[in-house]
This record gives structure tokens, C-alpha cells and sequence, in this order.
């Protein structure tokens, strides 16, 4: 069977091929709104995959948004969890990038003291104004790469981003090409808030996690070259091997966000649903199963042997 026909195939004879003899892989939801069926689709891949591989598990929380993440919001995803049946390997334990901040400090000085980075003035509108944006995505022209800038409060910090082209093999979307210097350019490490960039945090946890194995939703693909590339900067020696999955929203046509709460995972928990039920239905939506049925956390490598998503 080709690998085109699917939408939501795993090229497993590439995870056989291109796996670190040691995977370790997580599941790092952010705690700024209740888990959605994405997440539940995520957690899934995330299993099934490891499953396949031997891969360890390790369980995130990306709450380095201290704007935007809330304590409530952690316990029902930890209690989701419990519920669904997927215990990672660091359970109960979780990292947190909220108790990180010593090591992020750590980590910005010694790139501070390299050269890597400069302080910024320009705020997100100030850039999104610049004439030349025509990407997908705003491109910073380093406008105060040589200011010399003194990095205080409302002044926050950039990555002198290398030029080239980062490269790595994805179980799903083939071989990855990206140039960060061409996406994005110098991209921020921490806002003018004093928040740790998602960037930033993301690559210093999985360095010091050994995560070898990202699998992740397909919505954060494009920063996949620019965090290879800080990677290196800060010592990475192997290239990780991702598999960026796709999303409901690809195979619905269905916008489904953290804030449509209606679709969150609490509710159906509390309203006495079956977790097998709700994980059926998941990967249904998720372009897996021909039809809604009940699987549950344990079997999810076997729902993956279906015809969608194996190739
Ligand atoms: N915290 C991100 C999310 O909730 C995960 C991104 C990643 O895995 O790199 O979408």
C-alpha cells in the first residue's frame, strides 16, 4: 500500500531503520485549557509509536506561559490521563518548565556569553509593520542585532539564527528541509515579559530529557529547523527523529481548539463515559478509524495496524 493514500500513515519500516537505540519520546501538553480530542489524537501517536519503537515515555507540562497556564488545568489533565490509561514513565512525576527557570538561566547565559543571542526592543507589532513580511510567518530582519542593547525589563532576547538549511527525517512527512534564517529569522529565547520562549524552553527540556523521538502534532512542523539549529548551538550532537501527525482538523475540516471546551476531555470523564469510547472516537476523527469504536490505551499500537496508518 503507498504511503500517499493515507493521511495519517506512519511509515513504521522508517522507525525501524532511523530509530535512536535508546528512544525516548514525551507527551508536553501546555496546561492553558483542558485537553481536547487534538491532544487525546497526539497522546495517541505518541503511545502507539513508542509502543513500536521501546520508547520511554516522559510525561510535560509546557507551562512556560505564566500569563496563560492555570494549576486547575494541570489536575484535569493529570486526571485525564489517569483516566485514559496512558501512563508515561516518569508517572507521577512531571517536569514542569515553570520550576525550570534556574536552568533556563543557566542555559541563556552560557548563550549570552557565546555570542548566540542580543536583546531586542521591537515589539510583535512594531515587526508585523515592517514592509517586507511576506511569509507565512513574520521574519525578523535584525533590526538590533548590533545595538548592543542592554537586556532588561521590556527589552527581550533574540538567537543570532545561522544561515543554511537544518535538516532531519519525519516518520510521516518524509525527509524535513527548513531555513530558519528564511522562516523566521533571529527568533526570540524570551519575550520582553521575561517569558521563556516555547522555542526555547522546548529544546533545552528535550536536551536534557535524552528525547531522541518528537512526536508531536503537525501545526508546530515549522519550527522544527529552528530548534534543530539551537540544539546544535548548545551541544546537540545526534538529530532527533520526529513524526509530525496530523491533525483532526486535517481530516474533519473541523476547527478544534482548546477553547472550544464543549469537545473537552473533563467533560465526557465526568459525565460517566467509557475512556475506550472517548479514544475511539478520537482516532476516528483523526483519520485512523473507518468508524467510532471502543479502544482502549493498552491495545493503541494494534488500532494503528489498520489500514489508514500503516504504510
Ligand atoms: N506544548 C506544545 C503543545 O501543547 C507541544 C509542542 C511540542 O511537542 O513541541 O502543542
Amino acid at each position: 500500500m503507498g504511503c500517499s493514500k493515507s493521511r495519517a500513515s506512519v511509515h513504521w519500516q522508517r522507525l525501524k531503520a532511523a530509530c535512536p537505540a535508546t528512544p525516548v519520546t514525551r507527551f508536553a501538553p501546555s496546561p492553558t485549557g483542558y485537553l481536547h480530542m487534538g491532544h487525546l489524537l497526539s497522546m495517541a501517536y505518541v503511545f502507539a509509536i513508542a509502543d513500536v519503537a521501546g520508547a520511554k515515555v516522559l510525561l510535560r507540562f509546557e507551562d512556560h506561559d505564566r500569563q496563560r497556564c492555570r494549576k486547575e488545568y494541570e489536575q484535569a489533565i493529570l486526571d485525564d490521563i489517569a483516566w485514559l490509561g496512558f501512563i508515561p514513565d516518569n508517572w507521577p512525576y512531571v517536569v514542569r518548565q515553570s520550576e525550570r527557570g534556574e536552568r533556563y538561566r543557566q542555559v541563556m547565559g552560557q548563550l549570552r556569553q557565546e555570542g548566540y543571542t542580543y536583546g531586542c526592543s521591537c515589539s510583535r507589532k512594531d515587526v508585523a509593520a515592517l514592509e517586507d513580511q511576506v511569509g507565512e510567518e513574520l521574519l525578523y530582519p535584525g533590526l538590533c542585532r548590533d545595538k548592543g542593547l542592554e537586556v532588561k525589563e521590556g527589552v527581550g532576547i533574540r538567537l543570532r539564527v545561522a544561515q543554511g538549511t537544518e535538516r532531519c527525517i519525519d516518520l510521516m512527512q518524509g525527509a524535513i528541509e527548513q531555513v530558519p534564517a528564511q522562516q523566521c529569522g533571529d527568533f526570540l529565547l524570551q519575550d520582553n515579559r521575561g517569558n521563556y520562549t516555547y522555542n526555547f524552553a522546548v529544546v533545552v527540556d528535550d536536551l536534557d530529557q535524552g528525547v531522541n523521538l518528537i512526536i508531536r502534532g503537525k501545526d508546530v512542523m515549522h519550527c522544527t529547523g529552528r530548534q534543530l539549529q539551537l540544539g546544535r548551538f548548545l551541544g546537540r550532537q545526534e538529530t532527533p527523529l520526529f513524526a509530525h501527525h496530523s491533525l483532526i482538523y486535517d481530516t474533519t475540516g473541523m476547527k478544534l481548539s482548546k477553547r472550544s471546551l464543549s469537545e473537552g476531555i473533563i467533560k465526557r470523564r465526568l459525565a460517566g463515559d467509557a475512556a475506550a469510547d472517548v479514544l475511539g472516537e478520537a482516532l476516528w476523527l483523526g483519520g485512523l478509524l473507518e468508524a467510532p469504536y471502543p479502544v482502549k490505551a493498552h491495545d493503541i499500537a494494534a488500532a494503528f495496524r489498520f489500514p489508514n496508518s500503516f504504510c
